[in-house]
């Protein structure tokens, strides 16, 4: 039984916990917020306090934790413990020497992994991906993250950016995204394409509680707000679900056919619709996956919710120590 830190970076807060790497199990969990106006020395400084802060609240010495591993949303240089490049934090993170420093304030091996390849490697160990032998994770937030498990490894890919089916392309010829490319996925289905479908149905004057959940105030309509109206039955924002399930259901697809996995996990703040999301992505894969035999492919909701990315990159940590 080995203990290792997981920390989470997110652009609003840090969050980070004890790791028992035999169960999965997560304690002395601490958030703190990130800050990133400060600079990349201050937040990298604030998550080695934040690291010491929890081994000391746990009553473990600093020896008795086999090392660090961190989530980062963005591209990792993961053999150098770097930042490549975190598009979501304020700053200047490139090639930011981030496990270095880690390694320098608390003395414990630290190790870097792009948060949702996190996610990713946590589900599949101890949530809803185990014992799957290839998977997807699809985590819909701000964006659409996601990482893959291909023949039992987790799969990184060219400088670890395999994974990346938020900007699988959906309609070559669509919206313009964040990434520079037209169409992608997270155009159609992320929290914020959620939220703008439900702002959209309120200012047209359809008949929705979603005006009413968000206090008629047009700027608190978030995912949240969509998927609490479908979950009340409310017919507008159960057709946003199953037009955003249409979506991931096609970009699910095309990615069954590309790695033909015998699972898929949905996760994140945008999955809270549950089966108003899940069935349409189902019916979909159904209706258009030909090859691999649709019907051997679960599709099923994340467990591990927040700490999945702690237990993961916890997890990975202790596999690139002690292999
Ligand atoms: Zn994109």
């Amino acid at each position: 039984m080995a203990k290792y830190i997981g920390g989470d970076l997110g652009g609003t807060n840090v969050r980070a916990g004890i790791v028992d790497t035999e169960t999965g199990e997560v304690t002395n969990l601490i958030s703190v917020p990130t800050i990133a106006r400060e600079g990349q020395d201050a937040v990298i400084r604030r998550m080695a306090d934040l690291f010491l802060n929890v081994i000391k609240a746990s009553g473990l010495k600093v020896s008795d934790i086999g090392g660090i591993g961190i989530g980062a949303p963005g591209q990792i240089d993961i053999e150098n413990g770097r930042t490549i490049f975190l598009p979501n934090l304020y700053g200047n993170w490139v090639n930011a020497p981030v496990a270095d420093k880690i390694k320098e304030y608390t003395g414990l091996s630290t190790y870097l992994l792009n948060d949702v390849r996190a996610i990713t490697f946590g589900e599949w160990k101890f949530g809803a991906g185990r014992g799957a032998r290839t998977m997807a994770v699809y985590a819909i937030g701000t964006g659409i993250g996601g990482g893959m498990v291909i023949d039992n490894h987790l799969h990184l890919g060219l400088d670890g950016t395999a994974g990346e089916v938020g900007h699988s392309m959906i309609d070559y010829n669509g919206p313009l995204c964040g990434c520079g490319n037209r169409g992608c996925l997270e155009m159609y289905a992320s929290s914020p394409a959620i939220a703008a479908a439900g702002l959209k149905a309120v200012v047209q004057g359809w008949t929705t509680k979603i005006g009413e959940l968000a206090g008629y105030d047009l700027n608190k309509i978030t995912a949240k707000t969509v998927s609490t109206a479908a979950l009340q039955g409310d017919a507008v924002a159960m057709q946003i679900y199953e037009q955003v399930g249409f979506y991931l259901g096609i970009s699910i697809s095309n990615t069954i056919c590309t790695i033909a996995p015998d699972r898929i996990v949905i996760g994140g703040g945008g999955a809270q619709a549950g089966d108003l999301l899940l069935n349409p992505i189902r019916r979909t894969v159904k209706e258009r996956v030909k090859l691999a035999d649709p019907e051997k492919v679960t599709i099923v909701p994340a467990e591990l919710g927040d700490n999945g990315g702690v237990i993961g990159c916890a997890l990975w940590a202790y596999q690139q120590k002690e292999g």
